[in-house]
């Protein structure tokens, strides 16, 4: 099992999402108002990884509002290892209405995050989003009408669970997981209970789930061993090597239709042209192969299971 200084080195990786997305904003390869409320300074980083956060963003945004919208807001998203992501805030920028919209991760982590929320800033301060006033403000968990921050243990699903009890859902609401790079540190017999929990749990649940694939080629094998000088293992690679194996570990869990992409088929099928265009005029990508590559080494998996008996797919991202 992990020790707690592989824990420390995956709670680390937040910061790393974190100051990319940053980099990728004051780029401008997409908007974030809230970013800066989390980290300041400055990052850089290779028009590649820029590229690379600004699929995710984008691909993560657009299923998260197609779902709200399919579902006239009537329902609950859960966000699996959030960091400091701040899509609640741009969804409530935009008026978006979300009965529950719940973040997860290690204490240390929530901890921060409250300190960052509560920090005075100039209008708007990130509680004025919120549909109520804090309301239970411990140091690790925070519950504000719609929004909650919660810590917790993904691997501890008792501990979990009696968080997620105390985060106003209703287990008939559907309801969307979101896992961005987060399963893939966990034993793949862990992230296999965390999906069971989840999908027993909810009776209509959509989970998408983004992180590294296809690593057993030479490039992946570049990617992995670069983390692990970094002290970061990603043990949940183990089973889920490629896209087929996947859909396999959401298809055991009890999900139903399950799609996968490499996140290369979602930048090259799925985005305008002239997205595209705009987003490979920003920078200049010295090596077109290097971006096509690690879009390759990453993917999104969209399962879904529908209590009604109903199959639902994905239109496009
Ligand atoms: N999802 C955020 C994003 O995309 O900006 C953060 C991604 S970061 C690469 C991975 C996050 O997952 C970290 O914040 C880490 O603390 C969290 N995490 C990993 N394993 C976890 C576990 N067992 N329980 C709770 N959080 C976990």
């Amino acid at each position: 099992s992990a020790s707690i200084s592989d824990d420390y080195s995956v709670q680390k990786t937040n910061d790393d999402a974190t100051e990319s997305k940053y980099a990728a904003v004051k780029l401008n390869y997409y908007y974030d108002n809230f970013i800066d409320y989390f980290t300041h300074g400055v990052h850089r980083r290779d028009p590649e990884i820029s590229t690379g956060y600004w699929a995710r963003v984008a691909a993560v945004t657009s299923v998260v509002r197609q779902f709200i919208d399919a579902t006239g807001g009537h329902c609950q998203i859960i966000s699996l290892g959030a960091g400091f992501d701040t899509l609640y805030w741009r969804l409530k920028e935009t008026n978006q209405q979300i009965h529950s919209y719940v973040e997860v991760d290690f204490s240390s982590v929530t901890a921060k995050k409250i300190r960052l929320i509560r920090k005075p800033h100039a209008w708007p301060t990130l509680p004025s989003f919120f549909s109520q006033p804090i309301k239970d403000d411990h140091h690790t968990d925070l519950h504000a009408g719609d929004y909650h921050l919660i810590g917790a243990d993904l691997r501890q699903i008792a501990e979990f669970d009696e968080k997620l009890n105390l985060s106003d859902l209703d287990p008939e609401l559907p309801t969307l997981v979101l896992a961005e790079c987060v399963l893939v540190y966990m034993a793949a017999e862990k992230s296999h209970e965390l999906l069971n929990y989840l999908s027993n749990k909810f009776k209509t649940i959509g989970f998408l789930n983004y992180e590294q694939v296809n690593t057993d080629d030479r490039f992946g094998e570049i990617m992995v061993k670069n983390l692990k000088d970094r002290g970061i293992h990603l043990p949940g690679l183990a089973i889920c090597t490629n896209l087929d194996s996947q859909k396999n570990h959401f298809r055991t869990a009890n999900f139903e239709t399950i799609n996968a992409w490499t996140v290369l088929h979602v930048y090259q099928k799925f985005f305008s042209p002239s997205e595209i265009e705009r987003i490979e005029s920003i920078e200049r990508l010295d090596e077109k192969e290097l971006l096509t590559q690690l879009l390759e080494h990453y993917s999104f998996v969209y399962a879904f299971k529908d209590g009604s008996g109903n199959h639902h797919e994905l239109a496009e991202i």
